[in-house]
C-alpha cells in the first residue's frame, strides 16, 4: 500500500517535470521565431534602401550630378547600418555560445574609462558634449574580462551621447566599495519614461525607433550589456527622468589582494 503511494507520487513528479520541459521548449521555439522575425525585419530596411538607390543610379541617376553623390552616400549609410547590425548579432551569438570563456584578469578600471572616453572625443565635440571622468587618480583594480567590460562601457557611453543633449555632459562616476565598485554613466539628455524602463534590455527594443536609427543604433546595445554582466554575475540598474537625464549603474568585483 505504502509503495503504491510512493509510485504514484513518483509518477506525478515525472509528469510535472515533463510538462515543465514541454513548456520550456515551447517558450524557446516562440522566442526563436520572434528573434528571427525581428532580425529579418531589421535587415530589410537597409537592404531595400540599397536596392532602391542602386536601381535608381543604374536607371540614369548616375549621370545626374545633382543626385548621384547623395544617393551613393545614402547607400553607404545603409551598408554601415547592415554592418552594425551584423556586428551586434555576432556579439550576441558569441555571448550565447557555450564556448564563451571569460578571460578574467586584474586591471585598472580608471584606465579603461579614460580609454573609452577618448574614443568618443570626435563625436562629443560635434554635439558639444562635455565628457567628465572621475577625479580620482589612484588606480582601482578590478577582476573581470577587460574586453567584455570595455564593450559594456562603450555601449553605455555611446548611448549617453546618442540620447544626450547638445551642449550637455556625459559623466563617469565610480563608487569604490570594499569588495566591488559601482560604475555609473550619467547623461543630461532626453531621458526615458518610467513605463519604458523594464523593456530597455530586450533585443531590438527602442523607445523612439526613428531617433535610434537616425543615430545609427541597432537596438541591441543594451541586450549585449545585460548579457555580458549576467555572465559576470554582476548587476545593472537604470534611473531616468524624461527630459532630465539617465544614469546606468553596474557593479564589478575588485581584485582580492591576499596579504
Ligand atoms: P539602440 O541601438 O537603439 O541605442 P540600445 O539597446 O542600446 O539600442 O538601447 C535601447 C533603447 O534604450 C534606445 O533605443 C533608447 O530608446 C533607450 N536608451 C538607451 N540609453 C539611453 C540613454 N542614455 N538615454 C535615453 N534613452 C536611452
Amino acid at each position: 500500500m505504502k509503495s503504491d503511494k510512493k509510485r504514484k507520487k513518483k509518477h506525478y513528479i515525472i509528469k510535472q517535470i515533463k510538462q515543465q520541459q514541454i513548456q520550456d521548449l515551447k517558450r524557446a521555439a516562440k522566442y526563436r521565431r520572434e528573434f528571427l522575425g525581428n532580425v529579418s525585419h531589421e535587415l530589410k530596411t537597409p537592404i531595400f534602401n540599397i536596392q532602391g538607390y542602386v536601381h535608381t543610379l543604374l536607371d540614369g541617376a548616375l549621370n545626374d550630378d545633382n543626385v548621384n553623390i547623395k544617393y551613393l552616400q545614402r547607400t553607404s549609410k545603409s551598408i554601415d547600418r547592415l554592418i552594425a547590425i551584423i556586428d551586434d548579432l555576432d556579439s550576441i551569438s558569441r555571448l550565447e555560445s557555450d564556448e564563451l570563456k571569460l578571460e578574467k584578469t586584474s586591471w585598472d578600471i580608471l584606465e579603461l574609462m579614460s580609454e573609452i572616453f577618448e574614443t568618443f572625443e570626435v563625436k562629443t565635440k560635434k554635439k558639444n558634449i562635455e565628457l567628465i571622468l572621475p577625479k580620482r587618480k589612484r588606480s582601482i583594480m578590478v577582476y573581470a574580462d577587460r574586453n567584455q567590460i570595455s564593450q559594456v562601457l562603450y555601449n553605455l557611453v555611446s548611448n549617453a551621447i546618442k540620447y544626450g543633449r547638445e551642449g550637455g555632459f556625459v559623466k563617469g562616476i565610480i563608487k569604490n566599495n570594499e569588495t566591488n565598485i559601482i560604475l555609473t554613466i550619467q547623461d543630461d539628455g532626453i531621458g526615458i519614461e518610467k513605463q519604458n524602463i523594464p523593456r530597455l534590455f530586450e533585443r531590438f527594443y527602442r523607445v523612439d525607433k526613428g531617433r535610434s536609427r537616425e543615430e545609427g543604433g541597432t537596438g541591441l546595445g543594451l541586450a549585449i550589456v545585460k548579457h555580458i554582466l549576467e555572465v559576470h554575475e554582476e548587476q545593472i540598474s537604470v534611473e531616468s527622468t524624461k527630459n532630465t537625464g539617465t544614469k546606468f549603474s553596474f557593479s564589478i568585483k575588485k581584485t582580492i589582494i591576499n596579504e
